[in-house]
């Protein structure tokens, strides 16, 4: 089974009044463990290939069966789990957070797969691509090369099938490109199969396969072999071989200590252009203390629902409670002659029996729906959320008061007999 078989996939944009036909019946299948590059001219579809293979959006027409599933037919929520646990996204500026560290940028797809080990793996995550010295460094601390090496540890961070980049050296120095190259060989080297969309015959040669894309078609899909021989370059630089950096008890990924090692004049020089100067050596050794200020969201209305869940049966009972006080203060229950009006003291009681009947059966509903509610939403949005357990407790206690009425009466007859 391939992990992408897409048939006839058609997109269309509409611009007004005109349709723009961005993707126009592309057939593409790709095996497991491939490395392919999508190159093409400028509008010639690339990124909306990216998008919907990335499960970013869903075609006009077509289909794309991914590992194994039909995209079409998944919820947007199962999308979203899609792209959580299943494919990496690399982007060619990076989509960093700025305001938080390397560590806590990789822990983000963590964080929405609802992960406990978010620090450790993260670590690892930034082990992989060489960057454990700089974990407590923020993006615009780092060179444009480590920053595309955060993204890639974020990318990986969650071990996706699939990983998709977008122009990913695009800004970039070549030596800096070739390094963040080597390191998606060691990823597909471990199985990952990798998609790349770039303009640059030299990154797109390093690949193993090349997709030609021009006005929404494939016209071209051939070996790297095949498309250098057309084209005339030289032989593409072979990735390189067994590990000997740090990385190396890690398993294929060990290359990416080596780019570390050979990144740093490079990607500093990169990283002065893009932005504020990186902090070159600045971080030398591991950042334990790396701050990554990724709380559980608290899901909206989970406390109401408890405390509306927990308010229908005290109130319940508390007014059957008084209603009882009242009639046991005003000595029992009295005989009441036919056609004759019970006294004020019984019809207060009666009333406030009542009440609690119906306070016990409305708000025992309205915490329900509450807390329903509440679950409806964290399930609709993948992520950590604390309030669960408050919102499944407000639906439990709710259904306490809807079945207060019940109780009560079984309590009214045990207390009448032990009378
Ligand atoms: P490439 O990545 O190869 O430059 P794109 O996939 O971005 O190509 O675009 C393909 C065509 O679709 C272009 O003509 C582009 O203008 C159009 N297009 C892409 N995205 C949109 C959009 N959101 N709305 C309208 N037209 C779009």
């Amino acid at each position: 089974m391939p992990l992408i078989a897409i048939r006839n996939l058609t997109k269309l944009y509409r611009m007004g009044d005109s349709v723009v036909r961005a993707l126009n019946g592309v057939d593409l299948t790709v095996e497991r463990g491939e490395f392919v590059a999508i190159i093409g001219p400028s509008g010639s579809g690339k990124s909306t290939m990216m998008h919907l293979l990335g499960c970013l959006d869903r075609p006009t027409a077509g289909t794309y069966e991914f590992n194994g599933r039909d995209v079409g037919k998944l919820s947007d929520r199962e999308l979203a789990i899609v792209r959580n646990r299943e494919i990496g996204f690399v982007f060619q500026t990076f989509n960093l957070i700025n305001r938080t560290t390397a560590l806590a940028n990789v822990g983000v797809p963590l964080f929405y797969a609802r992960r406990t080990d978010i620090t450790t793996k993260a670590r690892a995550a930034l082990d992989h691509v060489g960057l454990t010295a700089r974990a407590a460094h923020r993006p615009s601390e780092l060179s444009g090369g480590e920053r595309q090496r955060v993204a890639i540890a974020r990318a990986i961070v969650n071990d996706p099938l699939l990983l998709l980049a977008d122009e990913p050296t695009g800004n970039l120095d070549t030596r800096t490109g070739e390094q963040i190259m080597d390191i998606f060989h060691a990823l597909n080297r471990r199985g990952v199969t990798i998609v790349v969309v770039t303009h640059e015959p030299d990154i797109a040669a390093q690949a193993r396969r090349i997709v030609a894309m021009r006005d929404g078609k494939v016209v071209s899909d051939e070996t790297a072999a095949d498309y250098e021989a057309r084209l005339g370059l030289a032989p593409a630089r072979r990735p390189r071989g067994a590990a000997t950096g740090p990385l190396a008890a890690t398993g294929p990924l060990a290359v990416a200590a080596q780019c570390s090692a050979a990144a740093e004049p490079a990607s500093a020089a990169v990283g002065a252009m893009n932005g504020p100067a990186p902090a070159g050596g600045a971080a030398t050794s591991d950042s334990p203390e790396a701050d990554l200020s990724l709380p559980p969201r608290m899901a909206r209305g989970a406390t109401t629902a408890l405390v509306i869940g927990a308010i229908g049966p005290l109130l319940a009972l508390a007014l059957w409670t008084s209603a009882k006080v009242l009639i046991v203060a005003t000595g029992g229950v009295p005989r009441v002659e036919p056609g004759a009006l019970p006294p004020t003291p019984m019809l207060i009681a009666a009333g406030l029996g009542l009440l609690s009947l119906l306070v016990g059966l409305g708000v025992g509903c309205v915490a329900i729906f509450w807390g329903r509610s509440v679950l409806h939403h964290v399930r609709q949005e993948p992520g950590h959320w604390l309030g669960v357990g408050r919102a499944r407790l407000g639906i439990a206690l709710g259904g306490l008061g809807l079945a207060m009425p019940f109780l009560l009466l079984i309590l009214n007859r045990a207390l009448g007999s032990v009378g």
